[in-house]
């Protein structure tokens, strides 16, 4: 059985020549960059090489590009990092109710310890959120806005230019969570009217434990990890260089790509979401209806269970995902789609779709041949839809 991955949005296959220019640096050029010996300069050079390709892609410069070990991390390091050097001025952070749990989590992590208080700005019912409520939630105490650019679940993307605008006027810094569009989507931080900006390798082809944080010139920021002085004295560590070097690569690649697979995914997302339409009664398609990721597909299906699905389309060799994730042995519905406005019933069968370079138009047609016999077979057993009126 031929397997079909349509998850990308939780992490994407390597691409063979980040695979390739990865190589060496595992075994014969093992370098610390920090040494000044010919193995560690050699490692120093890939590194800054990458930090270039790295930055090209977002329009900063190469000194603006702090490594990380992710998504996650970064997220952390701008928020922490903001809060804690900027504690004399004011502890107020705005952000979303829809936002990544690396932000969310770290907001609530913020407040718990006293740190920060934040504004979690509500959502509409396509998960945006409008920069005059931005504006509008900024106080004399607020030193930071932080939101997404667009939402790992449901795929809308954010107005952050005009966000990035509210903040800069009333002199805010503001983060984005880029982590699902850089790569994907084209991004210039300082056109954009970004500070900080949040990046992963692996959400773009790149290896996974590895991303980058852009930190405007200017901005300061204390570190959370503390050591050696490498990355400009913001996060301590010898470098994973053959992580580095990979998403350099990644970030090359994405640049010579990224023109011709937007209009090719966002084709294929399209064919997907009217097929499905067509096919399944009681289903809504979550996100905004244009302002979306190229390669976000997401759904609820009234009456079953996303888990449910997930589990049969797995047993057919497709890959998906749900939001709403069976924890602790209760089934919690996704917080993105609550602040969505979406019940829980409702939310509970939510599907999503994530589309990638490989992924071609057969594998679309066989979603839209498996996932609507599946459905039928669910809602069969489901008393809810029997008793439905
Ligand atoms: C995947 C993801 C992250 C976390 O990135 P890691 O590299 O897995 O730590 C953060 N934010 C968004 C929007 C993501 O999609």
């Amino acid at each position: 059985m031929s397997r079909i991955y349509l998850d990308h949005a939780a992490t994407t296959p390597l691409h063979p020549q980040v695979q390739e220019a990865m190589l060496p640096y595992w075994a014969e050029e093992y370098g610390n960059p920090s040494s000044i010996h010919q193995f560690g300069q050699r490692a120093a050079a890939a590194v800054a090489e990458s930090r270039a390709a790295v930055a090209e892609l977002l329009g900063a410069e190469p000194t603006e590009i702090i490594f990380t070990s992710g998504g996650s991390e970064a997220d952390n390091l701008a928020l922490v990092g903001v809060v804690t050097a900027l504690g004399h001025r004011g502890n107020h952070v705005v952000t979303t109710a829809a936002e990544h749990h690396a932000v969310f989590h770290t907001c609530q992590a913020l407040e718990k310890r006293g740190l920060a208080r934040a504004t979690y700005l509500p959502v509409d019912r396509y998960g945006g959120v409008e920069p005059e409520q931005v504006r509008q939630a900024i106080t004399d105490q607020t030193v930071l806005v932080s939101v997404m650019h667009a939402n790992n679940e449901v795929g809308t993307i954010q107005p952050i230019e005009e966000i990035g605008a509210a903040c800069r006027e009333r002199g805010v810094l503001f983060h984005s969570d880029a982590v699902q569009t850089v790569g994907h989507l084209p991004l210039q931080v300082h056109a954009m009217n970004i500070d900080l900006l949040s990046l992963a390798a692996h959400k773009f082809y790149g290896p996974k434990g590895c991303g980058a944080l852009f930190v405007r010139r200017g901005v300061r920021l204390v570190p959370l990890i503390h050591g050696g002085g490498q990355e400009r004295g913001l996060r301590a560590g010898t470098e994973n260089v053959p992580g580095l070097v990979g998403l350099g690569a990644a970030a090359r690649i994405a640049q010579q790509e990224m023109a011709a697979e937007i209009p090719r995914q966002s084709a294929l997302r399209d064919r997907l979401l009217a097929g499905l339409g067509e096919r399944i009664s009681d289903l809504v398609v979550t996100g905004h209806p244009t302002r979306r990721l190229p390669n976000n597909a997401s759904v609820c299906i009234r009456y079953v269970e996303g888990e449910s699905m997930l589990l049969n389309l797995d047993m057919e060799g497709i890959a998906a995902s749900s939001g709403s994730a069976c924890t602790s042995g209760s089934l919690e519905a996704s917080h993105v789609l609550l602040a969505m406005g979406i019940e829980h019933e409702l939310a509970h069968g939510s599907l999503r779709f994530s589309l990638g370079r490989d992924t071609i138009p057969e594998h679309i047609e066989r979603v839209l041949e498996v996932l609507p016999p599946v459905v039928e077979k669910l809602r069969a057993m489901s008393p809810l839809y029997q008793q439905r009126n």
